[in-house]
């Protein structure tokens, strides 16, 4: 049976909702439509059961004890900004000190930007040339001013899973709070909150197939009880920490999406491995010069982020059109720089713009696999015969001895 194309493979961006998601959520639309803070009647008491059964789920889900702790917001972009901002506001007496990582999400980085602008100051650690984080760097970046030390689970381009148990004992021996965006990570690798030593964790639905605008941020309640500064003034909502109405079908549909995740990891990651496994082998045994960006055995199961050398990176993204891929090349982003991340790792600017992020999610199949490998093949092939540079590369020329201006 043929393939439909476009295949997605941009799972990182955002998954496709699980259909089993999409019919636990729809009712709250229609027949059950309370505002689950309307504790008078039945409508709102029915939204508010609703919405207490989805904390358990996502309490679950990421190991923690209790679903008090569970603030349900917009996205992971709101819950990175309440936990950096809101721990920072209200620990400021005890420190004006940050420390997270270069390569972390845009939302990270620029919360910690905007407290910079307030005075405070943030140590961005550097990565190894594998992505990761080094614990001597960090525990000798941490002072007596530090009050909380930010480091995402899982990379959102290069799938680098990052050391978090020993990361979160570090910071429970020096006494600062240990904050995890994780929202590449849920249902992906295991995450406990408890065994982790994490005491503030993002996370949000259309990562895990969900909907898209809902999200969570689990704060401990006991050892450190972790206080936050909202980010929203008004109906002090999710005990005074996120006012609003709450969404209520996203929020079913949310922890409809962090069972099947919890529940399927196991076999699921499984799963997808293999099929990232088969898309590397394949990609490998018919093509030379092609860079695994990121450390190879820490790393999600879906995420294969590689550079093909002697390619154009715009070139190979036109000719790759009916497979959904992302890039660290200028042609895909707003800005005109490679990946930020590439970067960090060492990456050079040539490869960066010829990587490409392969995202592999609970949708796809080994068919899908198979012509992607094929594709991918056919048009580097292609844009290598076409190239002066790789003719001089075939016959041993070392490009890096060539004087490009003399004569
Ligand atoms: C997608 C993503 C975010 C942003 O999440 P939204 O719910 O889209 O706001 C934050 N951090 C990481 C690591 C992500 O992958």
């Amino acid at each position: 049976m043929a393939v439909q194309t476009p295949i997605y493979l941009d799972n990182h961006a955002t998954t496709r909702c699980d259909p089993r998601v999409v019919e636990a959520m729809l009712p709250y639309f229609t027949t059950h439509f309370g505002n689950a803070a309307s504790r008078t009647h039945v409508f709102g008491r029915i939204a508010e059961e609703a919405v207490d059964k989805a904390r358990a789920q996502l309490a679950r889900a990421i190991g923690a004890t209790t679903d008090k702790e569970i603030v349900l917001t917009s996205g992971a972009t709101e819950s990175d900004n309440l936990a950096i901002k809101g721990a920072a506001h209200m620990y400021r007496e005890r420190g004006d000190h940050l420390i997270t990582v270069c390569t972390e999400h845009k939302a990270v980085l620029d919360a910690h930007h905007a407290l910079e602008r307030e005075g405070f100051r943030v140590t961005f650690l550097p990565v190894g040339a594998d992505g990761l984080v080094d614990l001597a760097l960090l525990a000798a970046a941490m002072t007596d001013q530090t009050i909380l030390v930010s480091v995402m689970a899982v990379n959102n381009e290069i799938g680098v899973v990052q050391p978090l148990q020993q990361i979160g004992k570090l910071c429970k021996d020096r006494g600062v709070l240990f904050f995890c965006d994780a929202a590449q990570a849920i249902g992906k690798v295991p995450i406990d909150v408890e065994a982790m030593h994490i005491d503030l964790l993002a996370f949000t639905a259309h990562k895990m197939y969900g909907p898209k605008g809902v999200g969570a941020l689990w704060v401990r309640r006991k050892s450190p009880r972790v206080r936050l500064e909202p980010l929203f003034h008004g109906g002090g909502h999710e005990r005074g920490l996120r006012s609003g109405t709450l969404a209520v079908a996203l929020i079913v549909a949310f922890g409809a999406a962090a069972e099947l995740a919890a529940r399927e990891l196991p076999e699921e990651s499984s799963r997808v491995l293999a099929l990232r496994q088969r898309l590397w082998d394949g990609l490998r045994n018919n093509l030379t010069h092609v860079h695994l960006n990121g450390d190879w055995s820490a790393r999600a199961p879906g995420n294969l982020n590689v550079s093909f050398a002697y390619v154009e990176g715009e070139s190979l993204l036109m000719g790759i059109n009916d497979i959904a891929v992302s890039s660290g090349s200028a042609c895909t982003s707003a800005s005109l720089e490679p990946s930020y991340v590439l970067k960090a790792l060492g990456v050079d600017d040539e490869l960066a713009h010829t990587s490409i992020r392969f995202g592999i999610g609970r949708f796809n199949t080994e068919q899908e696999i198979d012509y992607t490998i094929a594709r991918v093949t056919e048009v580097v092939t292609r844009l290598r015969d076409m190239s002066p540079l790789w003719e001089m590369v075939q016959e041993g020329v070392d490009l890096k001895t060539v004087n490009w201006v003399g004569h």
